[in-house]
């Protein structure tokens, strides 16, 4: 009998467990605990739980672990990489991020992706697979243990594509917002995607009030079928319908991501036409000058370029950041220690 994954269980799927290996309901809400706030990494830990209940607990089910093997820590601004290697021997990495408004960790949802972004450092060896939740959970509770610091915000922007995942996103999302669990908000979270059309629509009808985050990357689909294959596929028309229709279910603004390239999509022309399909759209745009990565040859753009850029975008009603950017001295655009600790490996 394959044993259950027993932190990737929601608060409902456990409970239903215990009942199946008839046990008590009201066990859920203890166990529950010890798995997401005490974050115990050991069965015998359960120190309120009975030696009957924790020796079927141990027959049939598992504590995903995993194990901190390197981090870096930003002289600049305390930004924190952490590369983790899960028990099936790969690697993942997880940001951690101190903000005014509160800490924030960004997840990897799977090892390695397929999306094939050209700039991207996390696609160039493929997707390996998905991250279960309890691989995306553990991440934060890692985190929070080492920094000793209570985590506010996630963003699901690291490795790999959520909409990919889908459904282990959102077992991930029910139970870190769970009110037994770190009951983090649903407004502290934001999910990316490069957009995946079907999948937009799919999590608008979640009805959730979580953040959600556009790689757009260009202002029209010649120029975003250079740099994301996924373009092929879905038109940036489609992707503004869908987005339409998740602000009008949430209610919520989205984010539209915009990492500015040399020469590829860093031109004023390129602004005014962005300008043009964001009409109508409840968003704002976080302009990121792309991060230089080993991996390829992208040139970020110039400071200047970047802010003449937004006051474009700005001066035709479209609300524009320029996103800081942080950890630029530890490797942190997803997927680089990553890729550095396999070639290590080799
Ligand atoms: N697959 C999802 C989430 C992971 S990528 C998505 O596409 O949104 C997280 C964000 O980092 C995306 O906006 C992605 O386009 C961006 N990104 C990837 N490589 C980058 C780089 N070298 N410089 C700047 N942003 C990058």
């Amino acid at each position: 009998m394959e044993k259950i994954d027993l932190l990737s269980l929601t608060y409902e799927e456990l409970e239903n467990y215990l009942v199946e290996n008839a046990e008590k309901k009201f066990r859920a809400k203890q166990i529950f605990d010890w798995l997401h706030n005490k974050k115990v990494d050991d069965f015998d830990d359960m120190t309120n739980i009975s030696k009957e209940c924790l020796q079927k607990l141990k027959e049939t089910s598992y504590l995903t672990s995993m194990e901190l093997v390197k981090k870096q820590v930003s002289n600049i601004d305390e930004t924190t990489k952490y590369l983790f290697k899960l028990t099936d021997g790969n690697f993942i990495e997880s940001v951690f991020m101190k903000y005014k408004f509160g800490n924030s960790v960004c997840i990897s949802s799977q090892i390695g992706c397929h999306m094939g972004c050209s700039f991207c450092a996390s696609t160039v060896n493929g997707l390996v697979r998905n991250l279960t939740a309890g691989e995306m959970l553990k991440q934060i509770y890692i985190v929070e243990k080492d920094t000793n610091e209570r985590v506010s915000n996630v963003v699901i922007m690291g490795s790999g594509e959520p909409f990919e995942n889908y459904d282990n996103v959102i077992k991930f999302i029910k139970n870190i917002t769970n009110p037994n669990g770190l009951n983090i908000g649903q407004r502290h979270i934001s999910v990316s995607t490069c957009g995946l059309v079907d999948k937009i629509y799919k999590f608008a009808d979640e009805k959730t009030q979580v953040n959600l985050a556009i790689s757009l990357h260009a202002p029209n689909d010649d120029i975003r079928k250079q740099i994301m294959p996924i373009a092929k596929k879905y038109s940036i028309k489609e992707i503004m319908e869908a987005c339409k229709y998740y602000v009008k279910v949430s209610n919520r603004r989205v984010n539209i991501e915009y990492a500015m390239m040399q020469g590829v999509n860093d031109s004023l022309k390129d602004a005014r036409e962005l300008a043009h399909v964001l009409k109508g759209l409840l968003c704002y745009v976080n302009l990121i000058p792309v991060n230089e990565i080993a991996e390829n040859e992208y040139k970020k753009a110039n400071m200047s370029v970047v802010n003449n850029f937004a006051r474009e975008l700005d001066k035709c009603g479209i609300q524009t950041t320029v996103r800081r950017e942080l950890g630029s001295d530890i490797d942190a655009a997803c997927g680089q220690l990553r890729n550095k600790q396999m070639e290590e490996d080799r």
